[in-house]
């Protein structure tokens, strides 16, 4: 079962529902996650299982996910927030993890977008 989630940020950006994970039908070809292109600035979702083929549909840019630690305030202290958003690919150990932290904003630029889980899907 998939999260929905939603991102804020201070300076009005709303990224609406996201939806992350899989649903039964497709968990294990498929872990959603939220990602950004680093050139249109734009907040994308992709999978996570393909993530080295992941690119940004309006200009093939590589998108970089948002777990990775230089899309999120490295002062976070992740041990004791712990994680948002939680998910073991299937078959495998590896795991998508997004920290409870603050997180780049595509449209200020500033470390301030957080994400809340809002819901589960299916
Ligand atoms: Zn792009
Ligand atoms: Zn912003």
């Amino acid at each position: 079962m998939g999260i929905i989630l939603r991102g804020l940020c201070k300076c009005g950006f709303d990224t609406g529902d996201i939806f992350v994970g899989a649903g039964f039908v497709n968990f294990m070809e498929t872990c959603n996650a939220p990602a950004i292109c680093p050139k249109c600035s734009e907040l994308l979702v992709r999978n996570y299982i393909k993530k080295d083929e992941a690119r940004c549909p309006g200009c093939d840019e590589k998108v970089v996910f948002y777990d990775d630690p230089s899309l999120y305030d490295p002062s976070a202290k992740i041990e004791k927030h712990g994680y948002i958003f939680t998910w073991r690919i299937a078959d495998t150990n590896r795991f998508f993890k997004l920290p409870d932290a603050n997180f780049l904003c595509p449209a200020c630029r500033n470390m301030t977008l957080f994400f809340e889980d809002i819901g589960s899907w299916d």
